[in-house]
């Protein structure tokens, strides 16, 4: 019937004009915050929406990529505060297609040879193309691809080119933006950066140090062995701190399960002996046939 497709279309915009309203009752006050948010401007959302930027932000999904950043130790943490992850390797400098990474390594004062650690790091963001082959090339983990994608400003000539200290951020800050990316990197390092870890560790040696310390022989004491009462302490100081440690190491194991589970197990011998018997049969075919001919 002659005007029926435009009918249809009507309908179909005046079905999203209610439902927008309908959704928005529906999440009520809350339509802004976290998984309504995400839902609201997400594939299965119903209704017509108009992102009222920069009011409103479209949530970014986890593997979203702009400008890298690079991962340095969070403040609180027992050995080395604020530490480079990057060893100033220059990887990420060579991999870059538009070659837009500066990196000068850093140099020890007291012997003058170059040491693991960038002196300064620099990144043109006016070139980065946000590929995140540097990140991809890390062998360190060291750099990433940030969230952060309000860099606008008035002055490209003396803001654009990112130095160490704007490009630094902490471990805290990647995991809060990548929460799975960073476990699985966690997992596969071993967890060695896990801060409850490291802080047990540091617990549990101070605590077997001051008991071997008051077990230790006086000046003067005829006792020369330690007390088997301080020694237990001891042990059981450690043994405590192991435990504490125990849920996060077993938690990190547990990841790894599945895939030693699912690695499969090849018996090389005997599949080497099966496929020399294979040869032999076939070669035994061989000649019994060219014997018939
Ligand atoms: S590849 Fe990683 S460790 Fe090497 S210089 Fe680049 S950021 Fe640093
Ligand atoms: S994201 Fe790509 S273009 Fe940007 S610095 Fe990394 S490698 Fe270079």
């Amino acid at each position: 019937m002659y005007g029926l497709g435009i009918l249809k279309g009507l309908g179909v915009t005046l079905k999203h004009f209610v439902n927008t309203y309908v959704e928005d009752i529906r999440l009520g006050s809350g339509k802004f915050l976290g998984t309504a948010f995400e839902h609201r401007q997400g594939v299965d959302s119903r209704g017509l929406y108009t992102v009222e930027y920069p009011d409103e932000k479209i949530a970014v999904p986890e593997r979203f990529r702009f400008v890298p950043f690079l991962v340095v130790e969070d403040d609180d943490h027992p050995d080395r505060p604020g530490h480079d992850w990057c060893t100033s390797c220059g990887i990420c400098a060579k991999v870059c297609p538009p070659q837009c990474i500066w990196i000068v390594r850093g140099t020890d004062a007291a012997t003058g040879r170059p040491k693991p650690e960038p002196e300064a790091f620099y990144i043109d963001i006016d070139i980065c193309m946000n590929c995140g082959f540097c990140a991809e090339f890390c062998p360190f983990d060291a750099i990433k691809m940030d969230h952060d994608y309000e860099l606008a400003t008035y002055d490209r000539t003396t803001t654009n080119i990112h130095d160490k200290e704007k490009l630094s951020k902490p471990f805290s800050y990647w995991k809060t933006i990548a929460p799975t990316t960073a476990y699985e990197e966690m997992v596969a390092r071993g967890g060695w950066e896990h801060t409850d870890i490291i802080k047990e560790r540091k617990k549990a040696d101070a605590a077997a140090a001051k008991a071997a310390g008051a077990a230790a022989p006086k000046v003067g004491d005829s006792q020369t062995t330690v007390p088997p009462v301080a020694a237990d302490a001891a042990a059981k100081d450690r043994a405590d701190a192991v435990q504490a440690v125990a849920p996060v190491a077993e938690a990190i194991a547990a990841a790894d399960a599945p895939e030693a589970a699912a690695a499969p197990v090849v018996d090389e011998e005997a599949a080497k002996a099966e496929r020399l018997r294979k040869r032999e049969a076939a070669m035994a075919r061989k000649h019994a046939k060219k014997d018939g001919e």
